[in-house]
């Protein structure tokens, strides 16, 4: 029992390497069928949305970065207007 423990931690080097990209192979596998299932419903990782509305930057004119969100013009169109009106109204 000890011995086979033993072996499996001695793990040949092929056997390894094999492993670690049999491994990155189903990574890679995930990650081209996330882009596509992205993709079908328009919305790719490489293409942001508004963290706001959820509207995607070819729905809106402009779209701005933030560090960890985007916000569209029309967000930004709101939430100006938000800031803008008066206390007392
Ligand atoms: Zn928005």
């Amino acid at each position: 029992m000890a011995l086979d423990a033993i072996r499996i931690l001695v793990m040949d080097e092929e056997e390894y390497i094999k492993a670690q990209k049999e491994l990155q192979e189903a990574v890679d596998d995930l990650r081209k069928l996330r882009n596509q299932r992205s993709r079908s419903k328009g919305i790719t990782p490489e293409a942001p949305f508004c963290s706001f509305c959820g509207k995607g930057h070819n729905e809106v004119k402009k779209l701005l970065a933030g560090k960890e969100a985007y916000i569209c013009n029309e967000c930004v169109e709101l939430a100006k207007e938000v800031f803008d009106e008066e206390p007392n109204g």
